[in-house]
């Protein structure tokens, strides 16, 4: 069907129960959005089903690095940063508007866990693993060359520092331009999809799923060769339904991010450091803001809702007052924050921020596949893995031949920009469209970005609907936005539209305070919404909202 559009829901849902299909994927985070777009693009009938939005799991909630994962240098993890490290040369190449490189400075000072040397040679090692291109490989600063680049640093004891390039990515934007090339390639893919139960063969082997929609509470039963199990913290619950949670098993982590203005914490450069308990923590600049994060602590709580407590903030200001002593940023600073879950899998005895990050898929005696822990950076490997073994699954037991995957020189939607050199061109006549047609350079350029060469369609809704907008009582840039994301976003809930589709929720939350209203009465009335849906919605926002700055407690 290849659509994309929320005025489509009931024929995607018609359409998931009327095929047989190879591949059913279960989640629409970038583990799902990966597999989904390797196995459409082998030609694989492929089908996904989310049961929130797409990136709404860990996805939307990560630091939003491309990165190798410098700190398991620490934990001898070499394998894995190795192949993480090159993935994202590749994930920046085939999508440089979600993806950009950061310059990261990594300082040390006296009695602190790095020294030059260490420094030095983890930074080295790390380029080598990784296969740096050389214009992008570590250099050390001297303590005066550190202080230039970022006042802010503490200053005192402070010997040097190692400076290093990692990518800076939008990870629930990643995640839809990942799904929505995987739809191009022919995916069905469906969001507010749950999976409820499965459907089993007379001998046992699993041969497709209930899924209900969680809109209408209407379900279906959807029927698959195989089903692959990328439910990132959910894993384990829909094994459990399938009756195979043994062995290894998730362990579920929470990691806070909290965001504050450029005009309270004015950092100017990225900065990867030690908490005082000896944890590395990042500090980032981005859009006007910094967020700084990551705590890592065990959660047992309810994994759709992970959020900010008084711990977590405080743990997080005090390691900025320790590295930056003269931010003076409290509590009434944060202007947004963010929680998310790392789905990883349990080893016994071990610290939280000791275990490993690497994948791992299982398959159980039923024949359901299922992927677990790993890295945003990593997916398009992992997908690739995933989908290596239903292929020879396929062959084996249906003699259906399918070839190689192809993603490595894919570029995701919104990537068609000539790789990471073309899109500074792409980038400059895009933005003389965009003021062209009445838009100012910043607002052009922020689009350019967001949206990659999908960015002619916003453009074009922008141009041609500016009475519509007028009518919605939508500034005609957000109305762009917000119809774009409908037609062809699977934009259904303003949290989808005010969070995944534009990260506005934490980077720039008075916008979504200036706009949620009509965006909300549109959305309302173009899906039709009940009065119900409308107040439900409304209040879903609200609370999120809410929560992106106060703390909440678990009872
Ligand atoms: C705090 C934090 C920081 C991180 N930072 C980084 C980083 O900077 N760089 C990096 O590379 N990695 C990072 N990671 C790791 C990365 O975010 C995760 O590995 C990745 O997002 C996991 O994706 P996923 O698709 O497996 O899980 P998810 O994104 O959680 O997706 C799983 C999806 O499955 C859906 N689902 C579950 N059950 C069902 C069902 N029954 N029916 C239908 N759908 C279902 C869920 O709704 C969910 O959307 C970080 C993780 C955390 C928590």
């Amino acid at each position: 069907m290849k659509s994309f559009s929320s005025y489509e829901r009931q024929e995607h849902f018609d359409q998931l129960s009327q095929e047989e299909w190879d591949v059913l994927v279960i989640g629409g985070g970038i583990t799902g959005s990966g597999i989904a777009l390797d196995a459409a693009s082998r030609g694989m009938k492929t089908a996904v089903v989310e049961m929130q939005d797409y990136a709404a799991g860990t996805s939307s909630r990560s630091t939003k690095l491309v990165h190798g994962g410098l700190r398991y240098l620490k934990q001898f993890e070499v394998k894995m940063v190795a192949e993480v490290g090159k993935e994202r040369e590749i994930v920046y190449e085939n999508g440089p508007h979600v993806t950009t490189p950061e310059w990261m400075m990594l300082p040390f000072h006296e009695g602190g866990n790095f020294g030059p040397f260490s420094t030095n040679v983890g930074l080295r090692v790390y380029d080598y693993l990784a296969g740096v291109k050389k214009s992008e490989r570590r250099t050390m600063l001297s303590a005066e060359e550190a202080i230039e680049r970022e006042p802010l640093v503490k200053q005192e004891g402070l010997k040097g520092a190692g400076f290093y390039v990692e990518y800076k990515t939008d990870d629930a934007r990643l995640t839809l331009e990942v799904m929505k090339k995987a739809v191009e390639y022919g995916a069905s893919s469906t969001n507010y999809a749950k999976v409820v139960d499965f459907i089993y063969n007379e001998n046992g082997t699993i041969h497709g799923a209930k899924i209900e929609d969680t809109v209408t509470g209407k379900q279906y039963h959807v029927k698959a060769k195989k089903i692959v199990n990328a439910g990132g913290p959910w894993v384990d619950e829909l094994r459990e339904i399938d009756g195979s949670k043994k062995g290894k098993t998730l362990q579920l982590t929470k990691g806070v991010h909290l965001v504050f203005d450029q005009s309270k914490f004015p950092l100017k450069q990225a900065v990867y450091f030690d908490s005082p308990d000896g944890r590395m923590i990042f500090a980032i600049p981005r859009d006007g803001k910094t967020y700084v994060g990551t705590t890592d602590t065990e959660y047992q709580e309810e994994i759709a809702h992970p959020t900010m407590t008084e711990a977590d903030r405080d743990y997080i200001l005090d390691a900025i007052h320790t590295m930056f002593p003269s931010v003076e940023v409290t509590a009434n600073d944060v202007e947004s924050s963010w929680a998310g879950l790392r789905p990883l899998i349990h080893e016994d005895g071990k610290d939280p921020s000791e275990i490993s990050r690497k994948d791992e898929i299982f398959v159980s005696d039923s024949g359901l596949i299922s992927m677990a822990g790993g890295k945003l950076t990593g997916y398009r490997k992992m997908a690739q893995t995933a989908v290596d073994l239903v292929r020879d699954q396929l062959m084996e037991e249906y003699g259906i031949r399918y070839s190689d995957s192809e993603t490595k020189h894919m570029p995701i939607s919104g990537g068609d920009v000539g790789g990471s050199k073309g899109f500074k061109q792409f980038k400059k006549e895009r933005i003389q469209i965009g003021e062209s047609i009445g838009m100012s350079k910043e607002e052009a350029e922020k689009l350019v970005r967001l949206y990659g060469s999908n960015v002619d369609s916003v453009f074009h809704i922008y141009k041609n609907r500016k009475q519509d907008a007028e009518e919605a009582g939508i500034d005609p840039i957000v109305f762009a936005q917000l119809v774009y994301g409908l037609e062809a976003e699977l934009t259904y809930k303003p949290v989808d539209f005010f969070i995944r589709r534009t990260g506005a929720l934490f980077f720039n939350i008075h916008w979504v305070h200036e706009h949620k209203e009509a965006v909300i009465d549109y959305m309302a009335k173009e899906l039709n919404y009940t009065e119900a849906q409308k107040s439900d919605y409304k209040e879903e926002l609200e609370l999120l909202l809410k929560e992106a700055v106060n703390p909440v407690e678990y009872v």
